[in-house]
């Protein structure tokens, strides 16, 4: 490898180690694990509230099951009484008659309470498991934006290490004031060598004076671009 061909390996290098840069310094994955994370915390809080109704819900049930087994208990004394004890009075009777009747609507009362509250449940339950299976998708978006950033992360920390040593080992080889003239242009220009292509300056895209496309053709010295002074490559085919 010539110098020329050296100092656009070096370049090459460094426009990698660029973009590895721009990949380390990006911050924006923070924000989207920073949002995954509080529509979790959210989505949590919402988990808890439906399991707290659940639970309140579910007492009620049990309170209203107990008051209803009581009820029946009573129905079924009196059944037996109405029954089974020799019930002469007319008037016992009525009142026997009138007391289960309103066990009766006491009984159905309660009945129509527990169907509300039982509907009310299965819709608890839906919106619980509903909100169980969005924590759990949330979750793993959060993981595997973590995973795909961390490994995205490491790999531009081991190619800029690479990089960093391509680089110094390219510089060992390459004479020190055409290194030191090169790393000056990158400087100022952001790149410090450019190829010639159809005549043109690959660096600052102007058409190259028949002058400098003669030295350029004519000797192997090192000759830079007129316009914006960078080392121009070349090679035979040119
Ligand atoms: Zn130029």
């Amino acid at each position: 490898m010539n110098s020329l061909d050296l100092l656009l390996e070096i370049q090459e290098n460094q426009k990698i180690a660029k973009e590895n840069i721009k990949v380390l310094k990006d911050g924006s994955y923070i924000n989207v694990l920073k949002k995954l994370k509080e529509e979790f915390e959210d989505e949590k809080i919402n988990f808890r509230k439906k399991e707290k109704e659940l639970t309140n819900l579910d007492n009620k049930i049990s309170e209203l099951n107990i008051e209803l087994s009581s009820v029946k208990e009573e129905q079924n004394k009196e059944d037996y009484k109405l029954y089974n004890d020799n019930v002469s009075n007319y008037h016992v009777l009525e009142a026997l008659q009138n007391s289960m009747e309103y066990r009766e609507n006491i009984i159905k009362d309660l009945e129509d309470k527990k169907a509300v509250l039982l509907k009310s449940q299965e819709k608890l339950l839906k919106d619980k498991e509903n909100s169980r299976i969005k924590l759990v998708k949330l979750k793993n978006s959060f993981y595997s934006c973590k995973e795909d950033t961390d490994k995205k992360i490491n790999k531009a920390k081991e190619d800029m290490k690479k990089v960093e040593i391509n680089i110094q080992n390219l510089e060992k080889l390459i004479p020190p004031k055409l290194l030191l003239d090169f790393n000056d242009i990158k400087q100022r220009m952001g790149t410090g060598a450019a190829k010639v292509q159809n005549n043109v300056c690959s660096g600052c895209k102007m058409y190259l004076s028949s002058v400098v496309l003669d030295e350029i053709k004519k000797s192997k010295k090192i000759v830079y671009c007129e316009h914006c002074g960078r080392i121009l490559y070349y090679n035979d085919k040119l």
